[in-house]
């Protein structure tokens, strides 16, 4: 088959496959045998490729990813319920239901007796080697798979983000230590209301903190609509918003976070959301239409690997710059006519889970780096994670590695958003210097990121350099500081 033949035959079954996962996350009905076939006919299609060509070389990396996600399927999904099922507690319960992994989140959330979060977290850590086994295969199939290619998902990852291992590995180093000394300071100035002691302790995790400080901001949040927000916002910057199709429906099975799927790039992107709580919702309804920019975007007449085979960091920069405008004072006073006071508190509060991001990404991307790197077993992980940990924060025992939603259930990702958000700041600053303060309000600038975002999988890599140090600057100024 010629590649333009077999290219085509990729996207028409991608397109069915992502329309059915859509369903499954929007909590609508979906055919579960009909996604295992259209699974196993792109996996031929891959291997089809893979056969045939070694060029173009993103179709290429894409087409083991394709066969590696696959070969995982059964695994996955065993995982999936099995962490369901062994990590839980019949002592506490959420909505009257025990907590389990799934609701873990929400319940650390709810819960203001810290006492009992470092119950169920000390019982989730106790139980999550009963899961490894599923980690641990869910790893071997990838590696097993990128092996047949003299390739590990490692190098992959590193080719699609133009990075080299030691480049990001220092960049992850210095990001982490920069961060430290302030974000120990200010949890500690935070932790007597956030978390209701006096200190901050290797069970307050990252999750924990992000779902009880933007508590007091959602007052100011409850009569702004995100929706209508976001889409007068793009209208401004000279996007269409209305190609991006939207669901705000409330449904019993409707995933919890937001999303954004390119279904059919550019024709079929959607958004798809649901109501948890004002501020927080401000935040992933821009985020998810950056993606929905990005996808809208692309020439319909390139091919299929130039639409859809995005490196994670190219895709997250247009979420991530969208995003930003939460952190941008003149945004909030202009556009939402927020008060001073206000706006500072946003921006402390932002600044701080920016830094309680580096802090936990450093760690848990530098771990998942030399787990492929070193070809660690699950114990040797778990001491390590546990080390770095220590070095970049506070000591948290190493099997909570285990329970993460996205390091044993990705072969990497973690330093992703790290590297997009460094990015994202090198963009504000040309918008910022070429477009003015309001550069919003400006269609050229929007015509500036459309070019960009039309880019997709040929999104210039190495365009805008990531300068940790004033990166850092901003993230650690913070008013009590
Ligand atoms: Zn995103």
């Amino acid at each position: 088959m010629a590649l333009e033949k077999i290219a085509s035959r990729f996207e028409k079954l991608l397109v069915q496959f992502s329309e059915q996962r859509y369903n499954q996350e929007a909590g609508l009905p979906y055919d579960r045998d009909l996604m295992k076939k259209l699974s196993k006919q792109i996996t031929e299609v891959s291997l089809e490729f893979l056969e045939n060509f070694v060029e173009p070389r993103s179709m290429y990396l894409a087409s083991i990813a394709t066969i590696a996600l696959a070969e995982r399927l059964e695994t996955e999904l065993d995982l999936y319920n099995q962490r369901m099922e062994k990590i839980s507690t019949e002592k506490y319960g959420i909505a009257g239901r025990k907590v389990n992994w799934g609701n873990w989140r929400q319940f650390n959330s709810k819960t203001d007796d810290y006492l009992k979060r470092k119950e169920v977290f000390d019982d989730f850590i106790a139980k999550a080697p009963g899961i490894a086994f599923l980690i641990r295969k869910r790893m071997d199939i990838s590696n097993d798979v990128y092996g047949r290619y003299d390739l590990t998902p490692l190098d992959s990852y590193l080719e699609f983000e133009g990075m080299g291992y030691d480049e990001l590995r220092d960049l992850l180093i210095r990001l982490g230590d920069g961060a430290k000394d302030a974000f120990l300071a200010a949890a500690e100035h935070f932790a007597t209301e956030v978390l209701g002691k006096k200190k901050t302790e290797y069970y307050d995790d990252y999750y924990t903190w992000r779902g009880h400080i933007y508590k007091p901001l959602n007052k100011y949040f409850e009569k702004i609509d995100a929706l209508n927000e976001v889409r007068m916002f793009l209208t401004d910057f000279g996007f269409n918003p209305s190609k991006i199709k939207v669901d705000a429906e409330d449904r019993e099975k409707k995933s919890p976070s937001a999303f954004c799927f390119g279904i059919h790039i550019p024709n079929d992107v959607r958004v798809c959301f649901r109501k948890v709580s004002p501020f927080s919702d401000f935040g992933s309804v821009f985020h998810e239409f950056g993606h929905g920019i990005h996808g809208i975007s692309a020439n319909p007449d390139d091919s299929v690997w130039k639409r859809y085979v995005v490196p994670m960091g190219v895709a997250e920069t247009f979420s991530i710059l969208l995003e930003s405008m939460l952190d941008t004072p003149l945004f909030l006073k202009q556009e939402l006519k927020l008060a001073e006071s206000v706006i500072n508190e946003i921006i402390d509060r932002r600044r701080f889970m920016e830094l309680a991001f580096l802090t936990f990404y450093t760690a848990n991307g530098i771990m998942k780096m030399e787990f492929w790197k070193k070809g660690y077993s699950i114990e040797e992980a778990a001491k390590r994670w546990q080390e770095l940990t220590k070095r970049f924060f506070i000591e948290v025992p190493g099997n909570y590695w285990l329970l993460h939603h996205v390091m044993p259930a990705y072969d990497m990702y973690s330093p992703s958003y790290v590297i997009a958000s460094m990015r994202v700041a090198a963009i504000r600053e040309r918008l910022r210097q070429d477009y003015g303060e309001v550069w919003w309000k400006d269609s050229d600038a929007g015509n500036f990121v459309r070019d960009l975002a039309e880019m997709r999988g040929e999104f210039d890599v190495k365009a805008w350099k990531l300068d940790a140090e004033s990166y850092l600057k901003e993230a650690r100024t913070l008013s009590f500081l």
